[in-house]
Protein backbone atom coordinates (compact mmCIF):
# COMPACT_ATOMS: atom_id res chain seq x y z
CA UNK A 1 0.00 0.00 0.00
CA UNK A 2 1.12 3.55 -0.74
CA UNK A 3 1.54 5.70 1.69
CA UNK A 4 0.92 8.55 -0.05
CA UNK A 5 -1.79 8.60 -3.05
CA UNK A 6 -3.86 10.74 -4.65
CA UNK A 7 -7.64 12.63 -4.16
CA UNK A 8 -9.59 15.16 -4.13
CA UNK A 9 -10.25 16.83 -0.87
CA UNK A 10 -13.68 19.56 -0.70
CA UNK A 11 -12.30 22.18 2.17
CA UNK A 12 -14.00 24.69 3.66
CA UNK A 13 -12.69 28.14 4.76
CA UNK A 14 -14.22 30.22 7.94
CA UNK A 15 -16.30 31.92 5.54
CA UNK A 16 -17.25 28.78 4.78
CA UNK A 17 -16.44 29.49 0.67
CA UNK A 18 -15.88 26.12 -0.46
CA UNK A 19 -12.31 25.18 -2.16
CA UNK A 20 -11.49 21.51 -4.29
CA UNK A 21 -8.12 20.51 -4.13
CA UNK A 22 -6.63 17.83 -6.58
CA UNK A 23 -4.00 16.84 -3.63
CA UNK A 24 -1.60 13.88 -2.28
CA UNK A 25 -3.37 12.47 0.74
CA UNK A 26 -2.46 9.96 3.50
CA UNK A 27 -4.82 7.23 5.50
CA UNK A 28 -4.86 9.65 8.28
CA UNK A 29 -6.59 12.11 5.62
CA UNK A 30 -9.87 9.38 5.42
CA UNK A 31 -12.03 8.42 8.19
CA UNK A 32 -11.60 5.42 10.61
CA UNK A 33 -13.51 2.05 9.33
CA UNK A 34 -12.42 -1.60 9.35
CA UNK A 35 -11.79 -2.11 5.91
CA UNK A 36 -9.73 -0.29 3.56
CA UNK A 37 -10.36 -0.71 -0.41
CA UNK A 38 -8.01 0.26 -3.17
CA UNK A 39 -10.86 2.20 -6.02
CA UNK A 40 -10.68 0.64 -8.96
CA UNK A 41 -13.40 2.48 -10.25
CA UNK A 42 -15.71 5.26 -9.81
CA UNK A 43 -18.11 7.20 -10.95
CA UNK A 44 -19.73 10.94 -12.08
CA UNK A 45 -23.18 10.54 -10.17
CA UNK A 46 -25.32 14.17 -10.06
CA UNK A 47 -25.10 13.81 -6.42
CA UNK A 48 -21.18 14.14 -6.91
CA UNK A 49 -21.81 16.95 -9.25
CA UNK A 50 -23.55 18.94 -6.91
CA UNK A 51 -20.89 17.87 -4.04
CA UNK A 52 -17.90 19.32 -6.32
CA UNK A 53 -19.60 22.29 -7.48
CA UNK A 54 -21.02 23.28 -3.97
CA UNK A 55 -24.25 23.63 -5.51
CA UNK A 56 -26.25 21.89 -2.74
CA UNK A 57 -25.33 21.19 0.92
CA UNK A 58 -24.56 17.59 0.22
CA UNK A 59 -21.18 17.21 1.91
CA UNK A 60 -21.58 17.67 5.66
CA UNK A 61 -18.61 16.84 7.23
CA UNK A 62 -15.30 19.22 6.30
CA UNK A 63 -12.83 18.47 4.96
CA UNK A 64 -14.43 15.80 2.47
CA UNK A 65 -13.08 13.58 -0.18
CA UNK A 66 -16.51 13.68 -2.28
CA UNK A 67 -17.51 9.82 -4.31
CA UNK A 68 -20.54 8.52 -3.62
CA UNK A 69 -19.48 4.68 -4.95
CA UNK A 70 -16.66 2.66 -6.05
CA UNK A 71 -15.68 -0.52 -6.74
CA UNK A 72 -12.57 -2.59 -5.80
CA UNK A 73 -9.83 -4.73 -4.17
CA UNK A 74 -9.79 -4.52 -0.24
CA UNK A 75 -6.45 -4.13 1.02
CA UNK A 76 -7.07 -4.82 4.55
CA UNK A 77 -9.64 -5.94 6.92
CA UNK A 78 -10.68 -6.32 10.69
CA UNK A 79 -14.43 -7.03 9.47
CA UNK A 80 -14.89 -10.82 9.42
CA UNK A 81 -17.41 -10.36 6.26
CA UNK A 82 -13.83 -9.78 4.07
CA UNK A 83 -10.45 -10.58 3.73
CA UNK A 84 -7.87 -8.74 1.48
CA UNK A 85 -7.96 -9.63 -2.01
CA UNK A 86 -12.41 -9.60 -1.95
CA UNK A 87 -13.85 -7.72 -4.51
CA UNK A 88 -16.30 -5.11 -3.64
CA UNK A 89 -18.88 -2.11 -4.66
CA UNK A 90 -19.81 0.49 -2.12
CA UNK A 91 -22.57 2.66 -2.79
CA UNK A 92 -24.53 5.11 -0.71
CA UNK A 93 -24.30 5.28 3.41
CA UNK A 94 -22.99 8.64 2.95
CA UNK A 95 -20.16 8.13 1.87
CA UNK A 96 -18.62 11.02 -0.61
CA UNK A 97 -21.65 13.00 2.08
CA UNK A 98 -20.13 12.24 4.97
CA UNK A 99 -17.79 9.52 5.15
CA UNK A 100 -14.43 10.39 3.21
CA UNK A 101 -15.34 8.58 -0.09
CA UNK A 102 -14.32 7.67 -3.41
CA UNK A 103 -12.21 10.09 -5.33
CA UNK A 104 -8.66 8.82 -3.64
CA UNK A 105 -6.73 5.78 -4.31
CA UNK A 106 -7.86 3.80 -0.92
CA UNK A 107 -11.06 4.24 0.96
CA UNK A 108 -11.13 3.15 4.35
CA UNK A 109 -15.15 2.73 6.01
CA UNK A 110 -17.29 -0.20 7.57
CA UNK A 111 -17.16 -2.88 5.81
CA UNK A 112 -20.86 -3.71 6.82
CA UNK A 113 -21.51 -0.86 4.19
CA UNK A 114 -19.61 -3.29 1.31
CA UNK A 115 -21.39 -5.79 -0.99
CA UNK A 116 -19.45 -8.91 -2.77
CA UNK A 117 -18.50 -8.08 -6.10
CA UNK A 118 -21.65 -9.97 -7.82
CA UNK A 119 -21.11 -13.19 -9.88
CA UNK A 120 -20.91 -12.23 -13.41
CA UNK A 121 -20.15 -8.60 -12.83
CA UNK A 122 -16.92 -6.73 -12.82
CA UNK A 123 -15.71 -3.20 -11.04
CA UNK A 124 -15.87 -1.82 -14.55
CA UNK A 125 -19.26 -2.66 -15.16
CA UNK A 126 -20.44 -2.28 -11.70
CA UNK A 127 -19.53 1.57 -11.99
CA UNK A 128 -20.85 2.03 -15.14
CA UNK A 129 -23.89 1.05 -13.50
CA UNK A 130 -23.27 2.99 -10.12
CA UNK A 131 -25.22 4.00 -7.86
CA UNK A 132 -27.62 6.07 -10.47
CA UNK A 133 -27.86 2.31 -12.61
CA UNK A 134 -28.83 0.95 -9.18
CA UNK A 135 -31.22 3.32 -8.19
CA UNK A 136 -33.20 2.98 -11.88
CA UNK A 137 -33.33 -1.24 -10.87
CA UNK A 138 -34.73 -0.03 -7.17
CA UNK A 139 -37.65 1.95 -9.29
CA UNK A 140 -37.76 -0.96 -11.73
CA UNK A 141 -38.35 -3.33 -8.72
CA UNK A 142 -40.48 -0.92 -6.82
CA UNK A 143 -43.01 -1.18 -10.07
CA UNK A 144 -42.73 -4.69 -10.53
CA UNK A 145 -43.91 -4.97 -6.59
CA UNK A 146 -46.77 -2.89 -7.15
CA UNK A 147 -48.17 -5.05 -9.91
CA UNK A 148 -47.18 -2.91 -13.08
CA UNK A 149 -46.31 -5.89 -15.13
CA UNK A 150 -45.70 -4.87 -19.08
CA UNK A 151 -49.15 -5.63 -19.93
CA UNK A 152 -50.51 -3.28 -17.86
CA UNK A 153 -49.59 -0.52 -20.49
CA UNK A 154 -46.83 1.85 -21.50
CA UNK A 155 -43.84 3.33 -18.51
CA UNK A 156 -42.17 7.08 -18.81
CA UNK A 157 -38.99 7.41 -17.89
CA UNK A 158 -38.03 11.22 -17.48
CA UNK A 159 -34.46 12.58 -17.18
CA UNK A 160 -34.01 9.46 -20.51
CA UNK A 161 -30.95 11.06 -21.47
CA UNK A 162 -29.11 10.85 -18.03
CA UNK A 163 -27.75 8.29 -15.50
CA UNK A 164 -31.37 6.79 -14.08
CA UNK A 165 -32.86 7.55 -17.00
CA UNK A 166 -31.06 5.34 -19.60
CA UNK A 167 -30.32 2.27 -17.57
CA UNK A 168 -33.91 2.90 -16.60
CA UNK A 169 -34.75 2.56 -20.03
CA UNK A 170 -32.26 -0.27 -20.79
CA UNK A 171 -33.83 -2.69 -17.80
CA UNK A 172 -37.57 -1.97 -18.62
CA UNK A 173 -36.97 -2.72 -22.39
CA UNK A 174 -35.19 -5.73 -22.38
CA UNK A 175 -37.98 -6.78 -18.99
CA UNK A 176 -40.32 -6.22 -22.30
CA UNK A 177 -42.01 -3.00 -20.98
CA UNK A 178 -43.44 -0.51 -23.78
CA UNK A 179 -40.94 2.63 -23.28
CA UNK A 180 -41.73 6.42 -23.68
CA UNK A 181 -38.90 8.44 -22.97
CA UNK A 182 -39.35 11.98 -21.77
CA UNK A 183 -35.81 14.28 -22.57
CA UNK A 184 -34.84 17.86 -23.21
CA UNK A 185 -32.61 16.35 -25.70
CA UNK A 186 -34.41 15.00 -28.33
CA UNK A 187 -31.10 14.87 -31.19
CA UNK A 188 -30.51 11.70 -28.82
CA UNK A 189 -33.75 9.73 -30.09
CA UNK A 190 -31.81 7.41 -32.31
CA UNK A 191 -29.70 6.29 -29.08
CA UNK A 192 -32.54 6.01 -26.92
CA UNK A 193 -34.45 4.18 -29.12
CA UNK A 194 -31.34 2.18 -29.30
CA UNK A 195 -31.31 1.35 -25.75
CA UNK A 196 -35.11 0.56 -26.24
CA UNK A 197 -37.88 3.23 -26.24
CA UNK A 198 -40.60 3.10 -28.55
CA UNK A 199 -41.66 7.14 -28.16
CA UNK A 200 -39.73 10.14 -27.14
CA UNK A 201 -41.49 13.31 -25.85
CA UNK A 202 -39.95 16.19 -25.01
CA UNK A 203 -39.65 16.95 -21.84
CA UNK A 204 -41.46 20.71 -22.59
CA UNK A 205 -44.53 18.75 -22.38
CA UNK A 206 -44.15 17.88 -18.88
CA UNK A 207 -42.13 20.67 -17.38
CA UNK A 208 -44.90 23.44 -16.52
CA UNK A 209 -47.73 23.67 -13.79
CA UNK A 210 -49.77 20.47 -14.30
CA UNK A 211 -53.62 20.57 -14.04
CA UNK A 212 -54.72 17.75 -11.10
CA UNK A 213 -55.34 15.11 -13.76
CA UNK A 214 -55.13 15.25 -17.58
CA UNK A 215 -55.27 12.51 -20.14
CA UNK A 216 -54.29 8.85 -18.90
CA UNK A 217 -51.29 8.27 -21.15
CA UNK A 218 -48.87 5.62 -18.79
CA UNK A 219 -49.65 2.98 -15.90
CA UNK A 220 -46.01 3.33 -14.68
CA UNK A 221 -43.51 5.78 -14.35
CA UNK A 222 -39.61 6.33 -13.17
CA UNK A 223 -39.39 9.99 -12.53
CA UNK A 224 -35.00 11.40 -11.60
CA UNK A 225 -36.79 15.19 -11.99
CA UNK A 226 -39.33 15.69 -9.43
CA UNK A 227 -40.96 19.13 -9.49
CA UNK A 228 -43.70 20.30 -12.21
CA UNK A 229 -42.59 17.23 -13.88
CA UNK A 230 -43.73 14.45 -11.45
CA UNK A 231 -46.51 16.77 -10.84
CA UNK A 232 -47.44 16.13 -14.99
CA UNK A 233 -46.54 12.28 -14.62
CA UNK A 234 -48.83 12.12 -11.89
CA UNK A 235 -52.01 14.05 -13.87
CA UNK A 236 -51.29 11.35 -16.69
CA UNK A 237 -50.85 8.51 -14.79
CA UNK A 238 -53.74 5.71 -15.52
CA UNK A 239 -56.25 4.50 -13.27
CA UNK A 240 -54.11 2.13 -10.85
CA UNK A 241 -50.75 3.14 -11.71
CA UNK A 242 -47.86 3.82 -10.08
CA UNK A 243 -44.77 6.09 -10.31
CA UNK A 244 -41.66 5.97 -8.57
CA UNK A 245 -39.55 9.69 -7.67
CA UNK A 246 -36.33 9.14 -6.66
CA UNK A 247 -34.29 12.50 -8.08
CA UNK A 248 -34.79 16.46 -8.15
CA UNK A 249 -33.09 17.28 -11.60
CA UNK A 250 -35.82 19.77 -12.09
CA UNK A 251 -36.67 20.99 -8.84
CA UNK A 252 -36.99 19.63 -5.08
CA UNK A 253 -40.66 20.68 -5.15
CA UNK A 254 -43.61 18.96 -6.02
CA UNK A 255 -46.67 21.46 -7.36
CA UNK A 256 -49.03 18.83 -7.52
CA UNK A 257 -52.56 17.64 -6.55
CA UNK A 258 -53.94 14.80 -4.60
CA UNK A 259 -56.37 14.17 -7.61
CA UNK A 260 -54.65 11.27 -9.11
CA UNK A 261 -54.71 9.47 -5.70
CA UNK A 262 -57.79 9.86 -4.74
CA UNK A 263 -59.57 9.77 -8.36
CA UNK A 264 -57.16 6.79 -10.13
CA UNK A 265 -55.89 5.21 -6.91
CA UNK A 266 -52.33 6.09 -8.20
CA UNK A 267 -49.44 5.33 -5.95
CA UNK A 268 -46.35 7.41 -5.41
CA UNK A 269 -43.55 5.29 -4.58
CA UNK A 270 -40.37 7.13 -2.77
CA UNK A 271 -36.64 5.32 -3.31
CA UNK A 272 -33.89 5.31 -1.57
CA UNK A 273 -30.69 4.70 -2.66
CA UNK A 274 -28.39 5.52 0.13
CA UNK A 275 -30.00 3.86 3.42
CA UNK A 276 -31.36 0.67 1.31
CA UNK A 277 -31.58 -2.50 3.21
CA UNK A 278 -28.71 -4.92 2.47
CA UNK A 279 -31.08 -7.51 0.82
CA UNK A 280 -32.79 -5.03 -1.43
CA UNK A 281 -28.64 -3.53 -2.53
CA UNK A 282 -27.75 -6.85 -3.35
CA UNK A 283 -31.19 -8.07 -5.38
CA UNK A 284 -30.61 -4.74 -7.13
CA UNK A 285 -27.27 -5.33 -8.08
CA UNK A 286 -27.92 -8.92 -9.29
CA UNK A 287 -30.89 -8.20 -11.26
CA UNK A 288 -28.63 -5.69 -12.86
CA UNK A 289 -26.50 -8.74 -14.02
CA UNK A 290 -29.79 -10.45 -15.78
CA UNK A 291 -31.92 -7.56 -16.77
CA UNK A 292 -29.32 -5.29 -18.15
CA UNK A 293 -27.78 -6.11 -21.49
CA UNK A 294 -23.98 -5.52 -21.59
CA UNK A 295 -24.22 -3.63 -25.16
CA UNK A 296 -26.48 -1.73 -24.02
CA UNK A 297 -24.51 -0.40 -20.47
CA UNK A 298 -21.30 0.12 -22.83
CA UNK A 299 -23.29 1.98 -25.41
CA UNK A 300 -25.24 4.27 -22.40
CA UNK A 301 -21.32 4.78 -20.53
CA UNK A 302 -18.05 6.34 -21.41
CA UNK A 303 -14.80 6.57 -19.48
CA UNK A 304 -12.76 8.94 -17.94
CA UNK A 305 -9.55 9.05 -15.96
CA UNK A 306 -8.77 10.43 -12.19
CA UNK A 307 -8.31 14.07 -13.68
CA UNK A 308 -11.37 14.09 -15.77
CA UNK A 309 -13.17 14.37 -12.47
CA UNK A 310 -13.94 17.69 -11.57
CA UNK A 311 -14.37 18.61 -15.19
CA UNK A 312 -17.13 16.19 -15.52
CA UNK A 313 -19.03 16.67 -11.99
CA UNK A 314 -19.42 20.63 -13.59
CA UNK A 315 -20.59 19.28 -16.71
CA UNK A 316 -23.59 16.97 -15.14
CA UNK A 317 -24.64 19.55 -12.58
CA UNK A 318 -25.15 21.62 -16.51
CA UNK A 319 -27.07 18.37 -18.06
CA UNK A 320 -24.45 17.85 -20.90
CA UNK A 321 -23.34 14.42 -19.38
CA UNK A 322 -25.35 11.32 -21.57
CA UNK A 323 -26.06 8.10 -19.77
CA UNK A 324 -22.96 7.11 -17.34
CA UNK A 325 -19.63 8.14 -16.82
CA UNK A 326 -17.16 5.48 -15.43
CA UNK A 327 -13.78 6.77 -13.52
CA UNK A 328 -11.18 4.40 -14.34
CA UNK A 329 -8.96 5.19 -11.21
CA UNK A 330 -5.96 2.77 -11.34
P1 LIG B 1 -28.12 13.02 -14.57
O1 LIG B 1 -27.66 14.43 -14.51
O2 LIG B 1 -27.29 12.01 -15.26
O3 LIG B 1 -29.58 12.97 -15.23
C1 LIG B 1 -30.57 13.90 -14.94
C2 LIG B 1 -31.36 14.16 -16.23
O4 LIG B 1 -32.49 14.94 -15.89
C3 LIG B 1 -30.60 14.97 -17.27
O5 LIG B 1 -29.77 14.18 -18.07
C4 LIG B 1 -31.73 15.59 -18.05
O6 LIG B 1 -32.21 14.60 -18.96
C5 LIG B 1 -32.82 15.79 -16.98
N1 LIG B 1 -32.85 17.17 -16.49
C6 LIG B 1 -31.81 17.92 -16.05
N2 LIG B 1 -32.22 19.13 -15.68
C7 LIG B 1 -33.57 19.17 -15.90
C8 LIG B 1 -34.56 20.16 -15.74
N3 LIG B 1 -34.28 21.38 -15.27
N4 LIG B 1 -35.83 19.84 -16.07
C9 LIG B 1 -36.14 18.62 -16.54
N5 LIG B 1 -35.23 17.64 -16.73
C10 LIG B 1 -33.96 17.91 -16.40
O7 LIG B 1 -28.38 12.57 -13.07
P2 LIG B 1 -28.62 11.10 -12.48
O8 LIG B 1 -29.35 10.29 -13.49
O9 LIG B 1 -27.36 10.62 -11.90
O10 LIG B 1 -29.61 11.43 -11.28
C11 LIG B 1 -30.93 11.88 -11.58
C12 LIG B 1 -31.59 12.37 -10.32
O11 LIG B 1 -31.78 11.27 -9.44
C13 LIG B 1 -30.77 13.42 -9.55
O12 LIG B 1 -31.64 14.37 -9.01
C14 LIG B 1 -30.13 12.59 -8.45
O13 LIG B 1 -29.82 13.37 -7.33
C15 LIG B 1 -31.23 11.57 -8.17
N6 LIG B 1 -30.76 10.35 -7.56
C16 LIG B 1 -31.35 9.96 -6.39
C17 LIG B 1 -31.01 8.80 -5.78
C18 LIG B 1 -31.75 8.38 -4.57
O14 LIG B 1 -31.22 7.59 -3.77
N7 LIG B 1 -32.97 8.84 -4.38
C19 LIG B 1 -29.90 7.98 -6.28
C20 LIG B 1 -29.38 8.42 -7.57
C21 LIG B 1 -29.79 9.58 -8.17
P3 LIG B 1 -32.56 14.98 -20.48
O15 LIG B 1 -31.36 15.69 -21.04
O16 LIG B 1 -32.83 13.67 -21.13
O17 LIG B 1 -33.76 15.88 -20.43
Amino acid sequence: MQDRFKGILLTRDENKVMSVNVTELGLDDLMEGDVVVEVEWTTINYKDGLAITGKSPVVRRWPMVPGIDFAGTVVSSENERFKAGDKVILNGFGVGEVHTGAYATYARLKGDWLIPMPEGMNGRSAMAIGTAGYTAMLSVMALERHGITPGRGPVVVTGANGGVGTVAIAVLGKLGYEVIASTGRTEETDFLKSLGASEIIHRDELSGPAKPLAKERWAGAVDAVGSHTLANVLSMTSYGGAVTACGLAQGMDLPASVAPFILRGVSLLGIDSVMAPLALRQEAWSRLVTDLDHDKLEALSSEIGFDGIVDAAHQIIDGKIRGRVVVDMK
